[in-house]
């Protein structure tokens, strides 16, 4: 399989390439040249799988000329050992018809660990056979950075280095990173925001000097399209778990960076019947506005109950906005460089095609808290603020109560007591493989926001 890059520079690349770098040269996003696609049959043929066996099914025609089935079982199998439920990814009723998939029993609490705990292994993988060394740089705003280092630090040939806002994450987010052992792990407080950390980062990617020789950074954020990937496998899972392939689903999905909205539309061209597939946002809702009103305009961003959502350019969304552009690099690109300053439209075929493709609603604070206090007063169940945007988007959106109705959850509310605490709920108590999480050590680095504090420091702790 050939993977492509969305702007249209460049080579086709395969999975080993697109897997080691992240975004193209060309600063587009890679995608697959063309999609494996499952018959019925097939899917059909999956019902009773477990978890790992299925995930295998769905992801070896993505990686078959790079990675030998036997390698790539032992990375599926490892990541999901690891998993405290049986199920991996059990459902949980909520009412008649709805549902959700639990998506939290990782090591890091969030759904972030279904694609991190596979890449590492992969990486690790491919950097052994090459017999080569690599730094991981990434930033992030809470659930990434502690899935990521989960997912990387056992690998001998990686050095990783994790950006975060000083003093601008969760306790549990904070502690859930700087308490990971290992000294290729590197966590980094910069004196500012999460845009100065992910400005930093996308800069020392542009210019990667401050690296020895042989040496490149890799990118682990949503972009990466090996992350993309291992999260299909779920959309299978869901389905066969609720009588699919011979009846449809839907599917809500909470969204900040459109990765895992984006793993669902793929399902479905890849042969899922998946009815609806609804995009939930919190009040930063550009996707929103542009599926309900044809109007792509970037405003600014608003914090809230929902933080992993909080994010205004969702990176990638340019997949889908280059199969709606019939995969024209051309157009794709005209509409990346006015979207920085204009209000965009497209024509009313084009915005139509969205339409088909999803449904969408976006969730204030308000409305989360009730949402989070109403499924817990009618089942018992305490979702995270993520998980109550998609749950009420799914209520409102929903056209067809016959058909099953999925919300993925994902994160655990444990990860979120404000909005918990704000529901009226108390704050339920740390699974026990966290429970001394408040108590062990932390280690640390706070830096100035500048390049050059991160590239001397990075340059400096790399591994020989
Ligand atoms: C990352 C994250 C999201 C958003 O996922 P995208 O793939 O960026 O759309 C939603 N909920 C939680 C808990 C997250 O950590």
């Amino acid at each position: 399989m050939k993977y492509i890059s969305t702007r249209g520079g460049g080579e086709p690349q395969d999975f080993e390439q697109v897997l080691l770098t992240g975004l193209a040269p060309d600063g587009g996003l890679y995608v697959p040249a063309s999609l494996p696609s499952f018959s019925r049959d097939e899917i059909a043929g999956w019902s009773g799988l477990p978890y790992n066996e299925l995930a295998l099914q769905v992801i070896r025609p993505f990686v078959a000329d790079t990675i030998a089935e036997a390698d790539l079982r032992r990375c599926v199998d490892e990541s999901y050992a690891g998993f405290s439920h049986r199920a991996v990814a059990p459902l949980t009723m909520l009412d008649s018809n709805e549902w959700t998939l639990e998506l939290f029993h990782g090591p890091t609490l969030a759904f972030k660990d279904f694609a991190l705990q596979v890449l590492g292994r992969l990486l690790d993988h491919v950097l052994t056979r090459n017999d080569q060394r690599v730094a991981i740089l990434g930033a992030t705003s809470g659930d990434t950075g502690s899935a990521a280092l989960e997912g990387c630090r056992h690998s001998e040939r990686v050095d990783i280095f994790i950006l975060h806002p000083h003093q601008r994450i969760s306790e549990v987010q904070r502690r859930q990173m700087t308490t990971v052992e290992g000294d290729n792990v590197h966590n980094l407080a910069i004196r500012g925001n999460f845009d100065d950390c992910q400005k930093i980062v996308k800069t020392a990617f542009s210019n990667q000097d401050f690296l020895p020789a042989g040496r490149q950074l890799v990118a682990v954020n949503s972009i990466n399209w090996a992350r993309i990937m291992v999260q299909i496998a779920y959309y299978f899972y869901a389905a066969v778990n609720l009588g699919g392939p011979h009846r449809p689903l839907s599917f809500s999905v909470p969204t900040g960076n459109f990765g895992d909205i984006y793993a669902g539309y793929l399902a479905r061209q890849m042969g899922l019947p998946v009815d609806q597939l609804v995009v939930a946002t919190n009040r930063n809702d550009i996707l929103h506005r542009f599926i309900s009103g044809n109007s792509y305009q970037v405003t600014d961003l608003a914090p809230t109950y929902s933080p992993s959502m909080d994010i205004m350019v969702s990176s990638n969304f340019e997949r889908f906005l280059y199969d709606l552009f019939d995969r024209d690099p051309a157009r794709l690109r005209d509409f990346m460089a006015r979207s920085n300053s204009e209000s965009l439209q497209v024509d009313e075929a084009h915005w139509q095609r969205v339409r088909e493709n999803f449904s969408s609603y976006a969730v204030s604070d308000e409305q989360t808290c009730a949402m989070i206090r109403q499924v817990y007063d009618e089942s018992g169940v305490l979702l995270d603020p993520h998980t109550a945007v998609g749950v009420k988007a799914a209520r409102e959106c929903r056209s067809d109560p016959q058909v099953p109705m999925v919300t993925l959850a994902t994160a655990h509310p444990v990860k979120f007591a404000d909005a918990i605490k704000a529901a009226g709920i108390p704050t339920p108590p740390l699974p026990a493989h966290l429970s001394d999480l408040m108590e062990r050590p932390e280690r640390c680095t706070v830096l100035d926001n500048s390049v050059s504090a991160v590239t001397g420091y990075l340059s400096s702790h790399l591994r020989a």
